[in-house]
This record gives C-alpha cells, sequence and structure tokens, in this order.
C-alpha cells in the first residue's frame, strides 16, 4: 500500500499541486522519489491516488490522479470525554481511539486529576494531540480527523453539555456502578458519549453532577481499569458491533 499522508487543504479535482508543508516534510523524511505512489485525504472523506513529480529543497510536486470513494469511518459515533492521564498515556489514548474510529475527544480536567495544564499548555498539547491523530489516521486509512477539543474542566463542560438529543446515549463510567454496561438495555443510539474519571476516580459530587446531565452510570466488571484503558474498551466495545 503506497504511504497515506493528509494534506491540510481540501483537494478537490486532479492535477498538479505543491504538498503544504506538514506533507511535504513525511514525504522528504521518507526519501521518496519522483515517479514513487502516494495517497492523499484531506479529512473531508475519501482519498485521492497521486505520484510524486518533483522533489525541491523543501517542495514536493505531485500529480493528483482519481480520488477514491473509500468509506472507513465507524457509522455510530462515539465521543470520549476523559479526565486526562497524566505524562505519555493520553498521546497512547489519542493513537488507539483514533484507530478503533472514535469521532471526537474531549480532554477534561477534573477534582481529581493528577495532570494540571494552565490555558497556554492545554492548547499546545492539543496540537500536539491533533498531530498523533493526524499520525493514525495516516497509519488505520481512516479518511476523516476525528475532533480533538479544547480542554476543559469537567465542571465547566457538564454545565455546559446542552440536552442530549434524540438517538444520543450518555454513559458514565463507575466502577462502583450496579449496572454492568452488557446487561444495559441500550436504546437504538447512533452516537454515544462517554464519560470517563481520572487516576483518582471521579468525586461523588461529579458523578451526580452526570447523572443530571443524563449519564447512565454503568460498570465494566469487577476489575478496576486504568484512566486510559476504560474508554478504550467501551470504544473498542462499540465498535466491533458497529463495524462500518
Ligand atoms: N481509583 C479509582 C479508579 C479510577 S480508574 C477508584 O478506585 O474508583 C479511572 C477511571 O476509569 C474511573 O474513574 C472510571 O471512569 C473508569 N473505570 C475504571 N475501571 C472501571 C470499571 N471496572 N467500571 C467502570 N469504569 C471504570
Amino acid at each position: 500500500m503506497p504511504p497515506r499522508f493528509f494534506v491540510d487543504q481540501a483537494l478537490a479535482q486532479p492535477g498538479e499541486l505543491s504538498l503544504p508543508p506538514a506533507a511535504a516534510r513525511h514525504v522528504q523524511v521518507l526519501r521518496l522519489q519522483p515517479g514513487s505512489a502516494i495517497t492523499l485525504f484531506d479529512g473531508q472523506g475519501g482519498e485521492w491516488q497521486a505520484e510524486v513529480l518533483a522533489m525541491g529543497r523543501s517542495e514536493v510536486r505531485v500529480h493528483l490522479q482519481t480520488q477514491q470513494p473509500v468509506q472507513r469511518e465507524l457509522a455510530h459515533a462515539v465521543t470520549l470525554a476523559l479526565a486526562m492521564p497524566a505524562n505519555d498515556r493520553m498521546d497512547s489514548l489519542v493513537e488507539k481511539a483514533t484507530e478503533l474510529g472514535v469521532r471526537a475527544i474531549q480532554p477534561l480536567m477534573s477534582e481529581r486529576s493528577v495532570l494540571r495544564l494552565n490555558a497556554e499548555r492545554a492548547d499546545k498539547k492539543v496540537s500536539h494531540w491533533r498531530g498523533v491523530a493526524i499520525a493514525a489516521c495516516e497509519q488505520s486509512g481512516r479518511t476523516q480527523l476525528p475532533e480533538i477539543a479544547p480542554v476543559q474542566t469537567l465542571a465547566a463542560w457538564l454545565a455546559a453539555l446542552p440536552a442530549a438529543e434524540a438517538g444520543q446515549r450518555r454513559w458514565l463510567l463507575s466502577p462502583t456502578a450496579a449496572q454492568p454496561l452488557a446487561q444495559l438495555v441500550q436504546v437504538a443510539a447512533t452516537r454515544t458519549l462517554v464519560l470517563s474519571g481520572p487516576e483518582g476516580g471521579l468525586s461523588p459530587a461529579e458523578e451526580q453532577a452526570a447523572r443530571e446531565r443524563g449519564f447512565v452510570a454503568v460498570q465494566l466488571g469487577p476489575r478496576i481499569l486504568r484512566a486510559d484503558t476504560a474508554p478504550l474498551a467501551v470504544l473498542a466495545w462499540l465498535a466491533l458491533q458497529n463495524p462500518a
């Protein structure tokens, strides 16, 4: 399979094109040569076959050939709202959630979060995670980028969360919930919003606030999963039941 690159501009018709800097850098790093076949996608759906025409010092010119209307997105829209795990666990979570087809990730800081970011660092982290998601889309064949929303506190996010629309269900992952997720009587849904806590768990007040916003508390079995494992387990479970 030819290497795939995301281009941050709309691809509309066949013809010659100078790759935007990030994609050009990737092509340079792989030392591709004129004549090499590559695949490009712009995140709006579908992908394009292309051929490298010329490699300059920083410029890479390509010939955009045909658009292929491939569809590899998860039809069921899953949003993971999660209290960010500390260190590089969040990077790995973004990577794996993207591979599994997540539609959006909402990074949160909650009462017991270990990771505390000021506004400037939070913005830097979000751009970094967008880069991680792009790389995971390139590798996994996705044609749409997941949204990585700006970091918020759980309290502010819950306060601004509109009521669930028809077709959306909300799950609060809580190790002490009585209801096992797999046995939940499931309403027909096309969208699921999953809220998952930090290393130290969500506080009882936070869980209550989430319930007031329409979240149903569910547990994932008797073992405590790490803050990065629990949301991925639910996403994988949903993704495998709704593969396309
Ligand atoms: N120390 C906390 C556990 C935190 S685990 C405690 O003992 O409560 C991090 C988060 O993952 C939790 O807040 C919860 O949202 C989710 N989680 C982990 N294991 C889970 C399980 N068995 N069932 C439901 N949610 C779980």
